[in-house]
């Protein structure tokens, strides 16, 4: 089914209400701590205990996720509980619930890899209220993931969606997954090549050194 360009969506409720970040908080340096900690998900969950995801959850996702509490609590009128997802899973559980979240968000992900599937994405976030519109205080506008997200593979994309809106080039241009190994980085180089730049030295890089007798300067 096709459905219509969401682009009225973005003139409604959920951007409204602009959050003005921290004095020292650049809306450049939230996107890039959105993608950083995505990435740090996608690329090192599978080695993750209960431990590392809750270190996770409370240490870089919690502090993305901290400016919007207040914005998030006057919206819906209570306080945005902070990482309940810990207490709700047994710790024998957690292995599952990791993979299925990185799943879903590795799918995700490849659909923001043409601008059509990225903006569906994009509204879908916003629609949900997991992302929302900031300004930093030199007027740099920008985008910040809320805390409502409930589901792991949501809070993640919650975070991915904060950095595409600020920069969407980069999911068209640059986003790499590795067809070895799987790491996902934002590389123009990997993407063109599948593959990453440890499973991709030695293979494809092309003749750096020339043949020709070369003279060092000032010899
Ligand atoms: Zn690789």
């Amino acid at each position: 089914m096709m459905s219509t360009m969401p682009v009225e969506g973005f003139d409604n409720s959920n951007v409204d209400t602009i959050l003005t970040l921290p004095e020292q908080t650049g809306s450049t340096a939230i996107a890039d701590g959105c993608r950083a900690s995505a990435l740090a998900f996608l690329n090192e969950s599978s080695r993750w205990g209960k431990a590392e995801l809750a270190m996770w959850l409370m240490g870089p996702y919690g502090q993305l996720t901290q400016y919007v509490s207040q914005y998030s609590r006057r919206r819906s009128g209570e306080f945005a509980k902070q990482a309940p997802l810990l207490r709700e899973i047994d710790a024998r559980m957690v292995d599952r619930v990791i993979k299925s979240a990185y799943e879903e968000v590795m799918a995700a992900l490849e659909r923001t890899c043409d601008p059509e599937g990225g903006a569906s994405f994009a509204f879908t976030m916003l629609a949900a209220g997991f992302v929302a519109r900031c300004e930093d205080r030199g007027h740099v506008a920008g985008w910040v993931p809320t805390s409502d997200a409930r589901r792991l593979a949501d809070r993640v994309l919650s975070l991915i969606a904060a950095d595409y809106l600020a920069r969407p080039a980069d999911y068209d241009s640059e986003l790499a997954v590795c067809g070895t190994c799987k790491t996902v980085e934002f590389d123009a180089v990997s993407r063109a090549r599948g593959i990453c730049h440890r499973h991709g030295s030695g293979m494809f890089v092309p003749g750096q050194r020339s043949t020709k007798p070369y003279l060092p300067e000032g010899a």
